[in-house]
């Protein structure tokens, strides 16, 4: 295309909340074959609340907010915002630390470590769950909702179930998309479960859970060497891998600074409808079409 003609196209964009930081993306877009979504806060609003949360063991709510006080995850202010509900005060803590894509862990006063994360966390610290919680987890993921755990080194303090509300527009989107002829994937570090469901109720076939910010980038890899032109969208620190790695990268306008900052395109919206609408634009700009 023309300098004159990206210079409408990104003019275009920008009336059409679509913010594009670089030509060569917008000449590029036009050939994405593969488009790649996060699920968290972009298939979702990734505005988490908590529906529940289910205490196992006798133990002070204060050391779990103090922990999730200190994690910039969306579905520990979840937690922090649920627990200050309920006038809880925060504790001492030391030694915070993040487990990349599982969850996080601190020491309380009490000198004991504590725990917040995924299934898989609990799982790698060798907690055994009983069946008939696990029944009920199982439940919960069927109903797409997030479940994660509060524990210690030796048990299960709390079970925290989560809801995060499809975005109105992402299963037209993804039809869109489809529509265009193009192949939608689904990558999420949530577990098996609540992605399957959240997959399904947006039409989405091929997804992937339970995959570290590391693997994201893997997968996107791996569909270029499969010769796909791949679109990653995202709105997390732990997409930004994959947002450098994508032949286009587009972040949501609500997301991190970071996804922003390394994606070439940004939704100001973060509504989906934009995706099919940006290839689009780009199309139109290559072929010189006003
Ligand atoms: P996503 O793609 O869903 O945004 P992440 O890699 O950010 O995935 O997180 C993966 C999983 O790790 C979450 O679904 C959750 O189970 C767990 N997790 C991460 N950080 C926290 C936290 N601060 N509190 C509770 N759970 C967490
Ligand atoms: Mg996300």
């Amino acid at each position: 295309a023309t300098p004159t003609a990206i210079m409408v196209g990104v003019g275009k964009g920008a009336q059409n909340n679509i913010l594009i930081k670089d030509a060569e993306s917008l000449e590029m877009a036009h050939k994405v074959n593969a488009v790649i979504l996060d699920k968290t806060g972009t298939i979702t609003q990734g505005k988490p609340t908590v529906a529940d949360i289910r205490w196992e063991n006798e133990v002070e709510a204060s050391i779990l907010l103090a922990i999730e006080s200190q994690s910039e995850h969306p579905l520990a202010s979840a937690v922090v915002n649920h627990l200050k509900e309920d006038q809880v005060t925060s504790a001492m803590i030391t030694d915070f630390e993040s487990i990349t894509g599982k969850g996080v862990k601190a020491k309380a006063e009490n000198g004991q470590t504590y725990y917040v994360g995924s299934q898989r966390l609990i799982n790698e610290l060798g907690i055994a769950l009983e069946s008939s919680l696990e029944t009920s987890i199982d439940q919960w993921q069927n109903g797409a909702k997030t479940v994660i755990f509060f524990a210690d080194e030796q048990q299960i303090l709390a079970v925290i179930t989560i809801t995060d509300q499809i975005k109105v527009s992402s299963a037209s989107a993804i039809e869109r998309l489809k529509d265009m002829g193009l192949e939608v994937f689904m990558l999420t570090g949530d577990n098996q479960q609540t992605a399957q469901t959240v997959a399904r109720q947006v039409g989405v076939t091929d997804f992937k859970a339970e995959v570290l910010p590391s693997e994201k980038a893997d997968f996107v890899k791996e569909l270029q060497q499969k010769g796909k032109i791949v679109a990653m969208v995202g709105d997390g620190i732990n997409d930004s891998h994959a947002l450098a790695q994508a032949d286009v990268s587009i972040a949501m306008g609500h997301g991190s600074d970071i996804a922003m900052d390394v994606a070439k395109m940004t939704l100001i919206t973060s509504d989906l409808e934009y995706i099919p609408k940006a290839l689009k634009l780009s199309d139109k700009t290559v072929k010189g079409i006003r």
